[in-house]
């Protein structure tokens, strides 16, 4: 354990480099980015010791494995970011434990993220998921909105009982017009992130970028990372 704690500070501090010096080449101030560690697939034992070093933003993807880890943390004070495809049946569960939901990709899930969280007598932050690959008509193979949809989406969180509107997500596109192109993906989404502030000038957070491209996403303005890899290593295959 104790070696998986040295292993874990590693990282950390290779990844914190790495943000402060994408900042520095962009001339933001450090603290403009927020790290998020993608825990996914890993034990609440990292999790905790994550805790312990300093992190206070994690992640995860599925609810099935998310909510017992939450569970198993609630000692520590951590914030849980929710990024996976939800579908509504899930929105109590991860309401329960999740402080931002980062994947609302549909005004339906939102209906449904919003009644549980009045239910629970929370409030939770939202992010619209954009698929940057859907603007050519299909819809996004990862999860997202298609660009357009985007409005209509976000004027649902707001209006929102138990909702607050934090700003715009995506995870960069394997294929479409943006397939490779990360920098002009991430630069696409501050656009998009640029018209919703017009209409919701305190959305203005931006998720991009994760362990191959977190340069790109904060050279591009990007307010949060999310980081998995690079932080806890690389994942089992399956799952
Ligand atoms: C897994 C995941 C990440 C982290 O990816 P890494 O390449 O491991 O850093 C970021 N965002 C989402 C939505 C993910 O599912």
């Amino acid at each position: 354990m104790t070696e998986r704690r040295a292993q874990l500070a590693e990282n950390l501090a290779r990844v914190e480099e790495r943000i402060s010096s994408a900042c520095a080449a962009a001339g933001r101030k450090r603290d403009e980015v927020t790290l998020v560690v993608v825990t996914k697939t890993y034990p609440a034992s990292d999790v905790r010791l994550l805790a312990e070093l300093g992190v206070c933003h994690v992640a995860e993807n599925r609810d099935q494995e998310a909510a017992p880890k939450a569970a198993e943390c609630s000692g520590f004070t951590l914030d849980w970011h929710f990024v996976g495809q939800l579908q509504t049946n899930k929105a109590r569960s991860v309401v329960s434990y999740a402080d931002m939901v980062q994947s609302v990709d549909r005004t339906r899930l939102a209906t449904a993220l919003s009644a549980a969280a009045v239910r629970a007598g929370r409030e939770v932050g939202c992010l619209v998921q954009v698929a940057l690959d859907a603007e050519e008509g299909g819809a996004g193979g990862r999860g997202g909105a298609a660009p357009d949809e985007v409005p209509e989406i976000a004027d649902a969180i707001a209006a929102a009982e138990g909702l607050r509107l934090g700003g715009v997500m995506t995870v960069a596109p394997l294929t479409g017009v943006y397939a490779g192109r990360q920098r002009a993906a991430f630069e696409r989404l501050m656009e998009i992130s640029a018209r919703l502030r017009a209409e919701h000038p305190a959305a203005n957070m931006v998720s991009a970028g994760m362990s191959s491209d977190l340069e790109d996403a904060v050279a591009a303005g990007a307010t949060h990372v999310r980081v998995g890899t690079a932080v806890l290593g690389v994942r089992p295959r399956l799952r």
